[in-house]
């Protein structure tokens, strides 16, 4: 007998380059392994969000497959299987420069349920959105209740942690109107001194927790030439078992609040007190 599921919906945020990617395609390798079953929806322009989990870019985005063949394409056009059948999909973007960058999620969520992807024995489905702010096409996933779950990749670099700010105030405003909200700031080290502590009382201050510290490990660029993830390419290393465990806290957490942004003196203020300023300040001395 095939129990509906709950499904929980969750987007990833965070500045580019931070990690996005490839973290939510370790996390949710992470998740699949334990027997998951996980549908990663990529909302990039870029179209590198599913690369690890397909072994290769995915061919055809969905703003691509719907350029050739219209809204008549079928399911398996748009959505791959990837690393221990995780359903792999990317949404594409305008040509550079043309028309708004997040048109494509909203049309690729809108052909998704259509075609009858969102099955009921689905038990996640992540949306890897880039973007320093939470505005336009980018802030779909969230806006109409489809991502109740957000989680917020940084570093203890200054502007990760204001790239992390300024998304949690499009979130603040779209928790007031729908049903949103953070379930925690995941670390992506950048061996910043004193990293641990500042992103500890970044989180605190906004109101969340910081729900995983994922160190930087060279492993990670190794598996990514060979087009895998870590849990692929190497099971068995410590970068692994960190994704595994990020994987874990995510399926574990219960901590759902509305963040509460904080001013830009209030961030620097923080940076001072735990991190990064005290670094510079010593260096002029
Ligand atoms: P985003 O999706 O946020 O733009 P990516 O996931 O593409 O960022 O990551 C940018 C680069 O950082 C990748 O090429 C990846 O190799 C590297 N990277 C990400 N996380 C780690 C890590 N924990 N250790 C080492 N390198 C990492
Ligand atoms: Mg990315």
């Amino acid at each position: 007998m095939s129990e509906k599921k709950q499904l929980r919906q969750i987007a990833i945020y965070g500045k580019g380059g931070i990690g996005k990617s490839t973290t939510t395609q370790n996390l949710t390798a992470g998740l699949a392994e334990s027997g998951k079953n996980v549908m990663v929806v990529g909302c990039d322009p870029k179209a590198d969000s599913t690369r690890l989990l397909l072994g290769g870019l995915a061919q055809k985005t969905v703003l691509d497959t719907l350029r050739t063949s219209g809204d008549a394409t079928e399911l398996s056009n748009i959505m791959r299987i990837g690393f221990h059948g995780t359903k792999c999909v990317e949404s594409g973007g305008p040509e550079p420069g043309v028309g708004c960058a997040g048109r494509g999620i909203i049309t690729s969520i809108g052909l998704l349920e259509r075609l009858g992807a969102y099955t009921d024995d689905l038990d996640y489905v992540f949306y890897d959105v880039l973007g320093d702010v939470v505005c336009g096409g980018f802030a779909m996933p969230i806006r109409e209740g489809k991502a109740k779950e957000i989680y917020i990749v940084a570093s203890g670099e200054m502007m990760a942690l204001y790239a992390a700010n300024n998304i949690s105030k499009g979130i603040a405003k779209y928790a007031r109107t729908g049903g949103v909200r953070i379930g925690g700031i995941i670390c992506n080290s950048r061996n910043v001194d004193r990293e641990l502590e500042l992103l500890k009382a970044f989180a605190e201050e906004l109101g969340t927790q910081l729900i995983y510290f994922v160190p930087r490990d060279n492993v990670v660029q190794r598996a990514e030439i060979h087009r895998k993830t870590v849990i692929e390419y190497s099971p068995e290393v410590k970068q692994a078992q960190e994704y595994r465990a990020l994987a874990k806290a995510i399926d574990e957490n219960t901590m759902f609040t509305i963040p509460k942004p904080m001013s830009q003196e209030r961030l620097e203020e923080i940076l001072m007190e735990h991190g990064l300023m005290d670094a510079i300040e010593d260096y002029h001395i």
